[in-house]
């Protein structure tokens, strides 16, 4: 025990200093490509379709892009720029309708966030509990995990909604206290992802709840999901970089 302290003098606090300074350390996000240019051959060659032609320009839907990097590594010519950053989140369409309400709104003390899977395959939420370690810490801002709705003024749903989980996520959000908020974590949250179309899974949480916030990546990496927690409570601006979704019937199979 007296090591372990004499350590921690030593060497100082090691914590991100995210949100109050931006994090340059190498290999804390592996970025998202830029929608943008005319080199419409790139739409052939991305594996989920987030890549479509719209008005001779390349558009991006960030609701279904995995970050696989073809776009900017396999084109055979002009490929996509790519960002370096984290800071994803954005309001959903939902709560873009209503973003002059949208703010801390009673949020300004502690935070309690309920997770709930809802059929992921494991890598969102071993981001997310990335957010309990020394490195990211986010109990220095106040944001608690907790398992129970009675508690929770944020639902982060990951996973696409599986038809078994339908029921147990709408009863969670009926159990919380107002004022709530729900952040859809990730492609499948947001839009699938590769499990739609499926007799076992809807398209993202939006088909169950009033989503308020998204937060595209596959997965995000820990910093976007706690820029959606911060965005989710007025303390970070959205990014804006969210393109709006498809409909699901207007879609391809990916699989
Ligand atoms: S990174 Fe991959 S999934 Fe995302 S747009 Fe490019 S090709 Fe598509």
């Amino acid at each position: 025990m007296r090591g372990w302290v004499f350590t921690g003098l030593k060497t100082g606090i090691k914590s991100t200093r995210y949100p109050e300074e931006e994090e340059k350390r190498p290999g804390v996000s592996p970025g998202l490509p830029i929608a943008g240019g005319n080199s419409l051959g790139l739409v052939d060659i991305c594996p989920t379709n987030a890549l479509l032609a719209s008005n001779g320009q390349v558009a991006l839907e960030y609701g279904r892009c995995v970050h696989c990097f073809r776009c900017a590594r396999a084109a055979k010519s002009a490929p996509l720029d790519w960002s370096s950053g984290y800071e994803w989140a954005d309001l959903s369409a939902k709560a873009g309708e209503t973003a002059v309400e949208f703010g801390q709104n009673g949020f300004g003390r502690s935070l309690h966030v309920l997770v709930v899977d809802a059929g992921d395959c494991g890598a969102c939420l071993s981001e997310i509990a990335q957010l309990n370690g020394p490195y990211y810490n986010m109990h220095r801002l106040g944001i608690f995990i907790t398992p129970t709705p009675r508690f929770a003024d944020v639902l982060l749903v990951v996973g696409p909604v599986t038809e078994h989980m339908r029921e147990p996520l709408r009863k969670a959000y009926a159990a919380m206290p107002t004022p709530k908020r729900v952040v859809a974590i990730g492609v499948c949250a947001l839009s699938g992802g590769v499990f739609v179309p499926s007799f076992a899974s809807g398209s993202g949480v939006a088909d169950v709840l009033p989503v308020d916030v998204v937060v595209p990546g596959c997965p995000p990496p820990p910093l976007a999901v706690l820029h959606g927690l911060l965005v989710a409570v007025g303390r970070k601006p959205p990014s804006r970089m969210f393109v709006s979704q498809r409909p699901v019937e207007e879609r391809t199979p990916v699989l």
